[in-house]
């Protein structure tokens, strides 16, 4: 181990980088200046613990950017001289904008410690800060000092000490803002290149980010080291710099260094208090209302049932539209079609009836993923998430989970990819595992089919004298509010099973609040869009032509099929009946035929298998049927529902006529049972293979399917046998 290290000062001007420096070396420096230039470089010896320390004060810098002599002095000390030790002199009176330096520091993946000196000025102006929280959040040694009374600085030499020691360790423990999902990748990916193609000591990161950022001594310095691969790495890192800029619309550097001051923003307020001292900048004051403790929860309630009624009150209409069109498709296809015969129906039922009614409802997905995707943009998000955090941490959840979760409302599969951006495995798989309780938008289409049939619209009371409330509204409501309601209990159990461990400590980044670009609004879209529109072209497509077939075969028997003509030939010959009740018997015949047939059917015959096994939660064989064509995908539940019943192939009157046969058939509470189980029971097909790749096991997929399926037998039984107890 060496006995001599040295270390480096770094800090704000006026920090008290000067007063520190005196405090540790005493009289024994010397003043020279650095090598070229005018600046004045002070060098000293101390003695701590048996342990030489020779260090050198750098000039004072706000930042590490190459706009100022001091600046491009202080990096090139730390990447040529390479101290043992940095030692940040911050002030924490001023703790934001001093720790801009540090996060820079940190992103240079230098040995670092912090000095919160001018401690004694902070706490004079009632600024609490946590400095354990904090240096855990950032992953750096934090001593509270004041330089000019000595305080803290031989806690601030053992620290030194300790990192000078094992520096690779430290550097490890580093945390380093985090670009966000549009940026963070490019970062990684030029990050990787950069140690793939020169040796840069560790430092990789440092000159990506700053390559992106346009840095052009970075540029000759790269150049310098590895001349050989500088024009493709700075052809690299300019086309990553566009695309950054051609979505966000600032400058890459701008859009960097308002993630670093958000990174920095996060961290301090999670562990600064400020009592006194009023707080400044705009985003600082719109903050202190949208996270305030007690505003915070409404104000986002309020928003997201805005983002609800925006999505709704244009994407109904919408979907409606395309409804009727996919109608007339479906009228004009059979006309058009050349006789009658299964190629007819696989396009109809199968194709048409199946994959439209999933492309029907994307009017509604793309409004849901523009509001969130505005939220998102605008910086607000980050917001509620902050809020939520404190509500998540309950759970032994981080707030960062929640923007899964919401995305999970739209649909399941671009929540799941969505926690990539969680750190801790354990969470990431805790959210996963709950995602599927967030409900949805593919259920919709179930619940207002079940909504139409069993509960007729009806005003439960109005709100403000505005809102009418319907017991529709307040259903739908509750299903939601259900499945929020597992997802916490599922959660916390997990976190307190499988998943147990500490929650990890991590930053959560408030971005300041910045105009959403147009451009990045639709990339947001429809990328999410598409996600779903592949998922209705591919998978969806695939499991309909399948459930179609096991809805056709195999056939109903030869001498079957002539029962039922002869039926309808004894019928159309009744003389005493009237040419009115001929057709509804005729037609009573058909829809007999086509349920016998159903029934003979693959799917009819698993249908009836599984039935005992639903028969407790109020499902008979029909349910049953649909709910293992809802396992395929949630949305092929309304059209197998319709295939089963299919009464005619008059596309406007059918779902009309399919809630009537419902409501006849089953009770409101076997409806609401219905609701239950399509809530909670397994996910879709796609969210388990999409789990299973994304957790990178198939164990935990499974987990999800077996545990989401059992909870919804369970809690359906339990719903239904109470009701049918009480009579409902
Ligand atoms: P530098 O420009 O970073 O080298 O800062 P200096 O060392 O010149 O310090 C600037 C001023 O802050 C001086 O007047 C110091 O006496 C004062 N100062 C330094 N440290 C502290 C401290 O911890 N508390 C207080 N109240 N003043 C300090
Ligand atoms: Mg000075």
């Amino acid at each position: 181990m060496k006995s001599r290290y040295t270390i480096a000062l770094a800090g704000n001007p006026n920090a008290g980088k000067t007063t520190v420096f005196n405090a540790i070396t005493g009289s024994r420096q010397h003043v020279g200046n650095y090598p070229g230039v005018t600046v004045e470089k002070k060098e000293g010896f101390a003695r701590h613990n048996d342990v030489e320390l020779n260090i050198v004060d750098l000039p004072g810098t706000y930042s590490l950017t190459a706009y100022s002599v001091e600046e491009v002095v202080a990096r090139n000390v730390l990447l040529e001289d390479k101290p043992d030790v940095v030692v940040d002199i911050v002030d924490s009176s001023n703790l934001e904008r001093n720790l801009y330096l540090a996060t820079q520091l940190a992103e240079l993946s230098v040995p670092l410690v912090l000095a919160f000196n001018m401690s004694d000025v902070a706490e004079n102006r009632g600024c609490n800060i946590d400095e354990q929280a904090l240096a855990e959040l950032l992953g750096v040694p934090i001593v509270k000092t004041v330089g000019h009374k000595n305080r803290g600085i031989s806690a601030l030499l053992d620290a030194v000490v300790a990192i000078a020691q094992d520096p690779a360790a430290a550097i490890a423990k580093q945390r380093r803002p985090n670009y966000g999902p549009e940026i963070e990748p490019h970062v990684k990916q030029l990050t990787d290149l950069i140690r793939q193609r020169c040796r840069l000591d560790h430092h990789d990161r440092w000159f990506a980010v700053k390559l992106l950022e346009g840095d052009e001594e970075t540029a000759r310095r790269i150049n310098r080291l590895c001349p050989a691969h500088t024009e493709e790495l700075l052809a690299e890192a300019d086309r990553i710099k566009h695309h950054v800029e051609g979505i966000c619309g600032d400058p890459a550097e701008i859009i960097l260094a308002d993630r670093r001051y958000g990174y920095i923003s996060g961290a301090c307020t999670e562990s600064v208090t400020q009592t006194v001292e009023a707080r400044h900048a705009s985003s600082d004051k719109i903050d202190a209302v949208l996270t305030n403790r007690w505003l915070g929860l409404p104000i986002f309630a309020l928003l997201m049932y805005m983002v609800f009624q925006f999505t709704f009150a244009f994407g109904n209409p919408a979907v409606d539209f395309l409804d009727g069109r996919l109608g007339e498709l479906r009228s004009w296809v059979i006309e058009a079609w050349p006789g009658q015969g299964v190629l007819e129906s696989l396009v109809v039922d199968g194709i048409i009836g199946g994959v439209g009614q999933v492309v029907v409802f994307v009017p509604l997905i793309m409004l849901l993923f523009m509001a969130i995707s505005i939220l998102e943009d605008t910086g607000y998000m980050a917001r509620a998430a902050f809020v939520i955090d404190r509500l998540m941490h309950k759970i032994g959840l981080h707030g960062k989970s929640f923007i899964p979760m919401l995305i999970g409302f739209g649909c399941t599969v671009p929540g799941i990819m969505a926690t990539r951006t969680l750190e801790a495995r354990r969470d990431r798989l805790t959210t996963i595992l709950v995602l599927p309780l967030m409900s949805c938008a593919a259920r919709m289409p179930i619940y207002l089919l079940i909504l139409g049939a069993f509960f007729p619209p009806r005003t439960v009371f109005k709100a403000l004298g505005i809102f009418n409330v319907t017991n529709q509204a307040m259903l739908l409501f509750a299903i939601y509010l259900i499945g929020i309601i597992l997802a916490i209990v599922c959660a916390k159990l997990l976190r307190k099973t499988l998943l147990r461990g500490e929650a990890m400590p991590f930053v959560m980044e408030l971005p300041p609040y910045r105009m959403p670009t147009v451009k990045g609004l639709a990339i947001h879209m429809w990328e999410r869009t598409w996600l779903y529109l592949r998922k209705a072209g591919t998978i969806i497509l695939m499991i309909v032509v399948i459930l179609w077939a096991m809805a056709t075969w195999p056939a109903l028997s030869e001498t079957q099929v002539q029962t039922f003509e002869q039926q309808r030939t004894t019928i159309a010959a009744r003389a005493d009946l009237g040419k009115e009740q001929i057709r509804d018997r005729l037609s009573e015949i058909d829809n007999a035929e086509l349920e016998a047939g159903l029934e003979h059917s693959a799917i009819g015959r698993i249908g009836r298998a599984v039935a005992p096994v639903l028969r407790p939660c109020g499902f008979d064989w029909k349910i049953s049927t649909a709910m293992l064509g809802a396992f395929a995908a949630k949305e092929v539940f309304v059209g197998q529902m319709g295939l089963i019943y299919s009464v005619g192939a008059d596309a406007d009157e059918q779902s009309h006529l399919l809630r009537d046969r419902l409501a006849a058939e089953y009770s409101p509470l076997q409806g609401f049972c219905i609701m239950l189980f399509c809530l909670i029971s397994m996910p879709c097909m796609v969210t388990v293979v999409v789990t299973a790749r994304e957790s990178g096991s198939l164990k935990w997929a499974l987990l999800q399917v077996s545990y989401l399926t059992v909870l919804a037998w369970v809690i359906t039984t339990a719903v239904y046998q109470a009701g049918s107890a009480l009579g409902m």
